[in-house]
């Protein structure tokens, strides 16, 4: 029995197959389905995952038929087309000691491509083209060829397949009235409309015999008006059950709900009682999922009886021994996602390929050698942040001896502020990740509370990395000097705000700002607070999960200023942007655009708006204008003709992100 986390390592018995352990990798789409490489670029990317102690790998969503094709890249083709090349990553999991599941996705009124179909012809709000209603006869067929893609699935070396049956594509669309008009045996009451998926489940049994997995995941909580109840949900279940399926997996939200589900604003496992109420009325085991990301939550849902299986997907992009390091009492070594989505799902949404804002390795496996040891050299890194952590960290473990300067007290840089924004309470967890990382590398020295000088820098090294990062940019305004300004690295430092408050610039970090002054505390009811902010009923009586939208208060006056006249918020990551924006409009931030900004003193902030005269009475303004690049040591350095490298914000500020931070730092160490 594992010492810590018993529940998450008790093997799971399928009756034909045992799982070693709860820690399950859901499914994700990488991009990497698309990229001429990708089979074999996939096959390391599973199989390091299979390595690192996942239960149960679920691949990313392909489709049983053309029409049923995400149309995400232009190289996507539907399972039948290109099955006989999946045995690479099969194989690959295979000799890692892990499983392997298909999942089959039918996108219907998803589909990007220009001949979508659904049930009927009902338009999704995030699809320009409306679906073509199925004939019943197609609908038949579609049934046939998810059973025929299983069959090729078992044939390709895969252990089971995942059936998607929630986040609003084809089976979800059949499954609900809002998007089902028919009047055949598909549509009309329940137990048509749930006929869809239940003989999918049923044929994809007959077609691959009894000892092979069927997962299949349901929606427990469908987070759109005219979703499923409680009680569909369940008989859908049990129905599917009875079908053939040996596992459920949980699904929360259509794609086009208006509430964040993944967002770092949701605590962590916040939907545990949606899939608890359907654990309750099975006999097949079911896997939790969304924002569950460490092992301690896993163990306690598992423990709890919440769910049999804990799916991460962004997790085990963040950290490929997700498991193996639980298992072995290294959860403090555990590279955490961070739940910010922009080096993942943002690269996804806009056709590029996902990696990792904390591990830019990931979906690079096959490109960056993990265990590659270079010749050592004596490096100097200057800055702790997140540029400089990665690049000391990646250049020790290649067998360099690292010195790594800070001149603050402690590690962390910019995470350090921004773990202070609610929501984004993670990005402390990085900080502890790479605090973890130093201390495991003898070869790697680093000196906090040390700014480094040209002195310390000319002791002969072979190189010397700037990641000196950013400082706040200052801003020239009559009376800038005044008491009441401070920069937004004061504020989030620990400086107190009044009750109205002006933010000068709508970047990322003036968003941050309103949300950090105007987010209402939960007081240890975080689960609680956020079903209430976005009016999600927990209780099993609405359709969808859904509740009347409420105001929500907040305890100060915000407005959040620029000078540009454009969209606020454009600048936001696209999958979280919105849920920001939405929260900030809520709790009546007032976002005013084209603003001069004239003078700040005793009474406030004095503007003018396309022209007109404004006065805001206020009693701080925070300056959230930007940055401006820290570098003071390039030139000399460069002078004395040591080799240095700028990464991060000491190299460019503009545009700066963490992301472009971590990866610079990461891509530098591997080429030094
Ligand atoms: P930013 O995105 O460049 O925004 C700076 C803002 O300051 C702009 O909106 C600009 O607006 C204003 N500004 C610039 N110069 C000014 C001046 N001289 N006087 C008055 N206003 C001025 O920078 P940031 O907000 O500091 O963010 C830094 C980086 O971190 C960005 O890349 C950002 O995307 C990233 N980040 C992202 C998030 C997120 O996505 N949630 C959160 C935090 C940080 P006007 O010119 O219109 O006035
Ligand atoms: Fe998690 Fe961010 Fe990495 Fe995506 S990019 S896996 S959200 S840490």
């Amino acid at each position: 029995m594992n010492p810590v986390f018993p529940h998450c390592f008790t093997p799971l018995d399928l009756g034909f197959v045992t799982l070693a352990n709860r820690f399950m990798m859901g499914s994700m789409h990488t991009g990497l389905e698309e990229t001429e490489d990708g089979f074999p670029r996939m096959a390391a990317f599973y199989a390091e995952r299979a390595a690192g102690g996942a239960g149960l790998i679920v691949s990313g969503g392909v489709s049983p038929n053309r029409d049923g094709m995400l149309g995400l890249g232009a190289g996507e083709r539907s399972f039948p087309d290109c099955h006989a090349e999946h045995r690479v990553i099969t194989g690959a999991v295979h000799d890692h000691g892990g499983r392997i599941l298909l999942q089959l996705l039918h996108a219907g009124r998803y589909a990007k491509h220009d001949h979508p179909v659904g049930p009927s012809v009902v338009r999704s709000p995030i699809n320009r083209h409306a679906p073509r209603a199925l004939g019943e006869d197609e609908v038949a067929q579609t049934v046939e060829d998810f059973a025929a893609s299983a069959l090729l699935a078992r044939e390709a070396g895969y252990d089971g397949v995942e059936i998607m049956g929630s986040e609003g594509y084809l089976l979800s669309q059949f499954l609900c009235a809002r998007t089902n008009l028919r009047t055949d045996r598909y549509g009309g009451e329940w137990n048509h409309r749930k006929r869809l998926a239940v003989d999918v489940v049923r044929r994809v049994r007959e077609s691959v015999g009894e000892d092979w997995i069927i997962m299949f995941r349901i929606s427990v909580l469908d987070l759109v008006e005219g979703g499923m109840t409680a009680a569909e949900v369940i008989d859908l279940a049990r129905s599917v059950q009875a079908a053939g399926a040996t596992l459920l997996d949980s699904g929360i939200g259509w794609h086009e709900a208006q509430v964040p589900t993944i967002m770092g604003l949701v605590p962590h496992a916040a939907f545990a009682f949606a899939t608890r109420r359907v654990r309750d009325a099975v006999d097949i085991p079911i896997a939790a999922c969304n924002r569950i990301n460490d092992p301690a939550t896993a163990e306690a849902l598992i423990e709890r009886g919440d769910a049999d299986l804990v799916s991460m997907a962004r997790p085990w992009l963040a950290d490929a021994a997700f498991a193996a390091k639980a298992r072995d009492g290294r959860a403090e070594s555990i590279n955490t996602c961070i739940a910010c989505n922009q080096a993942c799902l943002d690269k996804i949404f806009v056709g590029e390929e996902a990696t990792c804002l904390v591990n830019p390795r990931a979906g690079r496996e096959t490109l960056y050698d993990a265990t590659a040891v270079s010749a050592s050299r004596r490096i100097a890194v200057v800055g702790a942040g997140p540029a400089g952590l990665a690049c000391a960290t990646t250049l020790a473990e290649r067998g360099h001896r690292v010195d790594l300067f800070e001149t603050e007290s402690r590690i962390g840089g910019q995470f350090n502020l921004a773990r202070v924004i609610p929501g984004k309470e993670d990005y402390g967890e990085t900080i502890r990740y790479f605090a973890r990382r130093v201390d495991d590398l003898d070869n790697l020295s680093l000196y906090v509370g040390r700014r480094a000088t040209m002195e310390d820098l000319s002791r002969g090294y072979d190189a010397v990395v700037l990641a000196t990062g950013v400082t706040p940019r200052e801003i020239d305004i009559p009376g800038i000097d005044h008491p009441m300004v401070m920069s937004y690295a004061e504020l989030l430092g620990g400086r107190a705000a009044g009750a109205r408050v002006a933010v000068i610039g709508a970047g990322g970090i003036g968003f941050d700002v309103c949300e950090f002054l105007t987010a209402p505390r939960h007081d240890g009811r975080a689960v609680e607070h956020y079903l209430e902010s976005w009016s999600i009923d927990a209780s099993p009586d609405s359709a969808g999960g859904l509740a009347e939208p409420r105001g929500e208060e907040s305890s100060r006056t915000v407005y959040l200023l620029k000078r540009s006249s454009d969209r606020f918020g454009r600048t936001l990551g696209k999958s979280t942007g919105w849920a920001l924006r939405g929260a900030l409009q809520r709790r009546g931030v007032s976002m005013i655009a084209g603003v001069e900004y004239r003078r700040v003193d005793d009474a406030g902030i004095e503007i003018s708006v396309n022209g007109e005269p404004r006065r805001l009475s206020v009693d701080n303004v925070v300056v959230c204008a930007g940055q401006e690049s820290l570098r003071d040591l390039y030139e000399p350095l460069r002078a004395n003709g040591t080799p240095t490298y700028l990464v991060g914000g000491a190299e460019l500020a503009a545009e700066l992100d963490a992301r472009r931070a971590i990866e610079q730092g990461f891509t530098l160490a591997q080429r030094l």
